[in-house]
């Protein structure tokens, strides 16, 4: 068992044996997966974090998950 960073969340998610797993639906021990943008860059995300992008996430939809987390009044 390993664990990645989520890159949205930024919370340990545990990985049972990397993305060849995606694809054989063996996600029983795996708490996430890694995505690849339109642009071509790639983001180890947990699913609570990919069921809150949209359909075609960019980067900056990737980014703005972990500052979902502070609240509206962050102007400084
Ligand atoms: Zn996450």
């Amino acid at each position: 068992m390993a664990t990645e960073p989520c890159a949205g969340c930024g919370r340990d998610v545990s990985i049972a044996g990397g993305i060849a797993n995606f694809w054989s639906f063996d996600t029983d021990s795996t708490d996430g997966l890694t995505l690849e943008l339109a642009d071509g860059s790639e983001y180890f995300l947990c699913f609570a974090c990919i069921e809150e992008l949209p359909d075609n996430p960019r980067a900056e939809d990737v980014t703005a998950l972990g500052a979902a987390e502070d609240p509206e009044d962050t102007r400084s």
